[in-house]
């Protein structure tokens, strides 16, 4: 059987028109693994009888303990539509906004989004995240609203409810697809989503039944006909008549567009290169004879075969034994052999066409995100991380012998998941990984230790902060130990929306000039200094704005590292320093090289900096989180507290079906140990999650002691140069 669905894929992978390449998005716990499964007993991957038991897709052990679904990993399957066999290619995403980066990786793959939504609960925070992921992407949404079983024997609800409560579900679904897609204007069409056009379906994920107007239609069952069997207990009939994975697949073959209409419309979105190149066409046109070009979205590991990097082809065809570029490194890796993926497995075949998802190993300079082609090309645009590391925990192996197995191991796991940040400490043995939050690190250290058998050691989560300068500075002077060479600097701050442009990768040192500067200019840059941009180091701009100086272009790279030294250590406790226009207007330099060598450059332009950085007022910055919290109204009391005693704000409250929700905001740092203080808080009776929100100046008083407290667990000097007495 499975072989023969290996052929059936190979046959139709050279059919563009009859492959969907889609996700399935949901919020945590919504039923989207148990939907797959359900997708995948339907196409005949795995047996009905453990489809829901097995979960397919949670191939990672610590996600089947979880119950969370944490990799993307990405399915094949076949499907009959109106006569015509179609190849539906299924890329999992992580349903915990902890992992926002897998998300959008992801929906970069695919053309359409099935957006699965509980009935009961409505859609939640993350059901609009991974919406606006999807459709910032350009990616097409269709509804599945889930768990109606619930409505019907649990909620003992009727015809009327019901159509109540789905009507208000696709309200709201619409109310988001519209307020994100009315700026969008390649998006012609309109992608809301309703019954009558058959963009919504709905049913129960569990019990396998499933129902859109056309099923309907077809079947001749209507509301009050499946409210009866489903009262009646009579759920394998209703399975049997109206089967959730035919229904899903008729509505994914129907409603999402196809690679051949999707290139044309996705390419100018997500690749920003020059439209009048013969790739631009190849890959607007899907054309298997092209150049290729695949872009990677997920690094797996197979225990055999190593690395596999799997990704969307959108032009040529990708084969074993091809040279191919890796964007951002300098060889060509050698393509050993491409698969495709059917269930949790990769099944090699001789090559993979334009407008599927492939496995490919061989490619070893290839990490998630990067841009894989037989010519030499523009880059994908980096995709967009909504947000940016912002704690740290250290690991330790707990046998020296693991030491290079871990330090092995910590690389991998940056490279799978570029959201994650490695610093190795080859001399402590102290490593630190710094992610999203705090469960995103936990799934990262467990897997370490599970999955490689490496014990360790962790230390406390630790929040990272930023340093940036509040007003603009005076010049500042820099001289070098020798005195021969002087720098003259200023700092200015940098607008949010510019610090914004530089995080998401939307103006960087790897793209062309050109297309950086309109970047920089369309934040708010004015045009003269994004003209002299000399580098851009993490959210900040360093401006060359001197003129004919002997020597300066030869020195120029120590100059920029000295500035990076100084950005990456702020001056008060040595974190990043962020959104600082730093701009270099003279500088003296000796005659003889020698004079003005690493030792002379690199302090002077450091000390200046931080000069600057203190004369701009500098302040400490933390990273915090946005939190929702579901509770019956006799705990919402004690919830709010719980937001409130961690220096928290409560923005809202409000009745939502039979909970009260309440919405806030509150640092990362007070939000560590949350999740045990608000079980306990509310006796286990609320559901919540954060989703971080940026950086925010901490305030005043609170400044030096925090500061301190950085000083002091980095070994640093406790008291602060003298200047610093502004607080
Ligand atoms: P995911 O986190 O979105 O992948 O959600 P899961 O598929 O793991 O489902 C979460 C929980 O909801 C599990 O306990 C499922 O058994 C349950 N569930 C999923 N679909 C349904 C459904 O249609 N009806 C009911 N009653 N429960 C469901």
């Amino acid at each position: 059987r499975r072989k023969k669905i290996v052929q059936e894929c190979e046959t139709l992978m050279d059919k563009p028109e009859n492959i969907r390449n889609i996700a399935i998005a949901a919020h945590v716990d919504h039923g989207k693994t148990t939907l797959t499964d359900n997708l995948l007993a339907g196409a005949g991957m795995i047996s009905d009888d453990t489809a829901g038991e097995q979960l397919a897709m949670d191939t990672e052990e610590d996600e089947q303990e979880r119950g969370i679904t944490i990799d993307a990993a990405n399915v094949s399957m076949t499907h009959e539509y109106e006569g015509t066999n179609h190849l539906i290619n299924l890329i999992d995403t992580p349903g915990h906004v902890d992992f926002g980066g897998d998300v959008t990786r992801a929906m970069r793959a695919v053309d359409g989004a099935l957006v699965v939504v509980d009935a009961v609960e409505g859609a939640m925070p993350q059901t609009e995240t991974v919406l606006r992921q999807a459709l910032r992407e350009g990616v097409k949404p269709t509804l599945f609203i889930n768990k109606v079983d619930r409505l019907i024997s649990e909620l003992q609800e009727g015809p009327e409810e019901m159509q109540e409560r789905m009507t208000s579900v696709i309200r709201e679904v619409n109310d988001l697809i519209r307020g994100m897609t009315e700026e969008m204007d390649d998006i012609e069409e309109d992608w809301t989503v309703s019954v009558e056009d058959g963009t919504v379906g709905f049913g129960s994920a569990l019990y396998k039944w499933g129902v859109s107007l056309p099923s309907m239609q077809r079947t001749g069952m209507d509301f009050g006909e499946i409210i009866d069997l489903e009262r009646a207990d009579k759920r394998q009939e209703l399975a049997k008549r109206t089967p959730l994975a035919d229904v899903v697949l008729d509505m994914v073959c129907e409603h999402f567009p196809n690679p051949v209409d999707a290139q044309p419309r996705r390419i100018p979105r997500i690749w920003r290169g020059d439209d009048e190149l013969d790739v631009a066409e190849q890959m607007q046109l899907v054309d298997e004879d092209g150049e290729v070009v695949l872009m990677v979205t997920d690094i797996g590991i197979d225990p055999h075969a190593g690395e596999i990097a799997a990704g969307r082809v959108f032009s040529g065809t990708i084969e074993k034994g091809q040279e191919l570029y890796v964007s951002g490194t300098a060889g060509k890796n050698r393509v050993q052999s491409v698969g495709i993926y059917m269930g949790g497995e990769r099944e090699e075949v001789d090559h993979v066409p334009a407008g599927n998802i492939a496995a490919v190993t061989g490619l070893n300079d290839a990490i998630a995100g990067s841009t894989v082609s037989s010519e030499e090309m523009t880059p994908f645009e980096s995709i967009e991380h909504i947000s940016e590391p912002v704690i740290t925990k250290s690991v330790e192996a707990k046998n020296m012998d693991d030491l290079p197995k871990l330090i092995e191991t910590l690389q991998q796991v940056a490279k799978e998941d570029p959201t994650i940040d490695i610093e190795i400490n080859e001399d402590t043995g102290e490593h630190l990984i710094s992610g999203q939050g705090e469960l995103h690190l936990e799934v990262v250290t467990q897997r370490i230790e599970r999955n490689q058998g490496i014990p360790v050691t962790t230390g406390e989560p630790i929040v990272v902060f930023r340093e940036a300068p509040q007003e603009d500075s005076r010049e500042v002077e820099g001289i070098s130990p020798n005195r021969h060479n002087r720098f003259y600097l200023t700092v200015e701050t940098l607008e949010q929306d510019i610090i914004d442009t530089l995080k998401q990768g939307k103006a960087s040192m790897d793209m062309p000039e050109l297309e950086r500067r309109e970047a920089l200019q369309d934040a708010g840059l004015d045009k003269d200094t994004s003209q002299n941009v000399e580098h851009i180091h993490g959210a900040n701009i360093i401006v060359d704005d001197t003129k004919g100086i002997q020597h300066l272009n030869e020195t120029m790279e120590l100059v920029l590292e000295g500035f990076e030294e100084a950005l990456n250590d702020g001056p008060l406790a040595a974190e990043p320093v962020e959104g600082a226009l730093i701009t270099l207007h003279d500088a003296r330099l000796h005659e003889d090289a020698i004079h003005r060598g690493p030792a002379q450059v690199i302090p002077a332009v450091r000390q200046a900096l931080h000069n600057a950085l203190i004369d701009a007022r500098v302040k400490l910055l933390e990273p915090i989180q946005e939190v929702r919290i579901d509770v019956p109204n006799e705990h919402m009391g004690a919830a709010s507290g719980e937001v409130q005693g961690r220096r928290g704000r409560v923005d809202d409250m409000y009745q939502e079906g039979d909970l009260m929700v309440v919405e806030g905001v509150a640092p990362v740092e007070e939000m560590i140990g949350f999740s045990s203080d608000i079980r306990s808080a509310t006796e286990g009776r609320a559901s919540w999650n954060t989703e971080n929100a940026g950086f925010q100046v901490m305030a005043d008083n609170l400044q030096p002691d925090q500061i301190d407290e950085i000083r002091e667990r980095k070994g640093m000097k406790l008291e602060l140069p003298e200047s610093i007495d502004y607080f």
